[in-house]
């Protein structure tokens, strides 16, 4: 072990050399490397959690300077995805660290194999559709996850021990529909408030793998930390289980059984983008498809995505076929864009 590096982990009591131990050893999956994301990721880097496996569908963009750590200019400029942006810069700040950075929407598809092997999983994600599915496959699966959300100057944390206290779906019983909750991009967001929630997730994961006396008895389960950072409002309050709960308490979990819809369209945070992800197999030639569309617009393109920018159409390609749709007038205008220019 690097005695050196991690010294002031090891002389702090909550860790010491065994606690440093656990953590080299250590697995942690982290859905989502936006504002939350990539403040854990980086701190746990740090921290010399071994093992990082970091899911995201997204790209950089100068928006998320302002707030997302480690990601530079140059990665905007470049549009690389998230997942290979963090994956790059942890490899420069620690190479105790083997990451797994996965370039994709995370679904019902592939949540249970982002999942399995993780002591712990963090939510690094921006809307509840996706926190009820990882909460159901870590539930079923008896993994710790920590759920955590930043809007604004508030932000919130739980850490769901399935067993040992209430899940998600206790405390969230009917998912609000998207739209009838403000997102980051209506209501605005300070880089404090994602910093804050991003590092009390991060400190609630590392207590679960050194094994915080503390939270022997999930003590920690069952408090939910709400903060609001602009009036100083710090509130802990304990959260009973439903013990009528389908999800923890009875094994059902509707939406993993559901599955996905094929050739899935999703409405995004920004109005008047689509996500599409046709239900074909295979990658798709970005270098070829390039070519074509530099004839008609402006192509950017690196080896994970591409970039086309042309007469009223807008779009980002990914590899497996994925692509958002942007300034699309409706669903079917975003479908028949990607039918025309991508096929
Ligand atoms: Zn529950």
């Amino acid at each position: 072990m690097d005695t050196e590096r991690y010294s002031r982990q090891i002389a702090f009591p909550g860790i010491g050399f065994a606690g440093q131990e656990k953590l080299l050893r250590s697995s942690v999956t982290i859905i989502g490397l936006g504002a939350l994301g990539s403040v854990i990721a980086e701190e746990l880097a740090r921290a010399g959690v071994g093992n990082l496996r970091l899911a995201d569908r997204d790209y950089v963009e100068r928006s998320n300077l302002a707030r997302q750590a480690m990601y530079t200019e140059k990665d905007a400029d470049e549009q690389l995805p998230k997942a290979i942006a963090a994956a790059n810069h942890i490899a420069e700040i620690n190479p105790d660290v083997a990451t797994e950075p996965i370039i994709a929407d995370v679904n019902a598809s592939n949540i249970e194999s982002l999942v399995i092997g993780a002591d712990v999983v963090l939510d690094g994600s921006d809307n509840f559709e996706l926190r009820a599915l990882i909460n159901e496959a870590c539930v079923k699966h008896g993994i710790p996850w920590i759920y955590g959300g930043a809007i604004a100057a508030d932000g919130a944390v739980m850490p769901i021990l399935p067993g040992k206290g209430p899940c998600f779906h206790c405390i969230t019983p009917t998912v609000p529909t998207p739209g009838a909750y403000p997102t980051c991009a209506t209501a605005g967001i300070i880089n404090m408030t994602s910093h804050t929630i991003a590092s009390i997730e991060a400190a609630e994961a590392i207590k679960i793998i050194v094994g915080n006396p503390g939270d022997e008895a999930g003590k920690g389960a069952s408090k939910y930390l709400s903060i609001d950072l602009w009036n100083n409002d710090f509130d802990v309050t304990d959260i009973e289980r439903n013990s009528d709960c389908p999800v923890c308490g009875k094994g059902i979990y509707a939406l993993l059984e559901k599955g996905i819809e094929e050739d899935m369209l999703l409405p995004l945070c920004t109005a008047g983008s689509f996500q599409i992800m046709p239900d074909t197999q295979g990658e798709i030639d970005l270098n070829a498809l390039a070519e074509r569309l530099s004839a008609i617009g402006r192509v950017l393109h690196n080896p994970y995505l591409l970039r086309f920018d042309g007469e009223g159409v807008s779009f980002n390609l990914f590899r497996d076929g994925r692509a958002v749709i942007r300034n699309a007038r409706d669903a079917a205008d975003a479908r028949s864009i990607y039918a025309e220019y991508i096929g």
